[in-house]
């Protein structure tokens, strides 16, 4: 059970990544939660990722692989993990697919969580993360289209995306995920 959650910010991602993991008991990996942890116990990840996050912006990529590399190097995700906000670039899709083989996991399928850009600002202004603000989420979003939109298209060709529609009811979303998520297979050949 190797798992993406793909979809801009807002779209659900975290809640339900949180609900699936306990119920299957297997990791759920957020970068977002592994940086903000990092930036709140001022560790060094975190003093170099913080003005990035504050600002909306992605965290340059060699440090979100050096994290990711370390997290994968854990024993836990011999039993399947959803990954939360990873990948967000393409260059780290491509880095991801190493890192699969260097630790012999098989391709994670990926699922898209469709949701429309207005339901995605009012749910962020809703949350009131610290780096939620009105400003800073129309930069994540616009950066969403620029840099990690096209990883939609990119795990599409490889037969390897799951479209949901992120914009019914949480109880309904978490149903539609548990019914037609063992049901894929990612095809991947990497
Ligand atoms: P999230 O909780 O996934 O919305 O992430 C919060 C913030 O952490 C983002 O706005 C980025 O600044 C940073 N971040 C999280 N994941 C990544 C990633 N894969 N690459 C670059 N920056 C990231």
């Amino acid at each position: 059970m190797q798992f993406i959650f793909l979809g801009p910010p807002g779209a659900g991602k975290g809640t339900q990544a949180d609900i699936l993991a306990d119920r299957w008991q297997i990791p759920h990996i957020s970068t977002g939660d592994i940086l903000r942890s990092a930036i709140a116990g001022k560790t060094s990840l975190g003093i170099q990722a913080r003005v990035h996050v504050e600002a909306g912006e992605l965290v340059p990529d060699v440090l979100v692989m050096a994290l990711m590399r370390e997290r994968f190097g854990e024993s836990d995700i011999a039993q399947g993990l959803i990954l939360d906000g990873f990948p967000r670039t393409l260059s780290q899709a491509h880095a991801l697919d190493e890192l699969l083989s260097i630790f012999k996991q098989p391709h994670p399928q990926v699922i898209y969580f469709e949701v429309a850009t207005e339901s995605l600002v009012k749910r962020m202004l809703a949350r009131g993360r610290q780096d939620d603000t009105e400003e800073t989420i129309r930069r994540r979003l616009d950066i969403y289209q620029k840099d990690t939109a096209p990883l939609i298209d990119f795990y599409e060709r490889r037969n390897c995306l799951t479209k949901i529609d992120g914009s019914l009811s949480m109880r309904e979303v978490t149903q539609t995920l548990q019914e037609s998520l063992l049901k894929y297979q990612c095809s991947a050949l990497r």
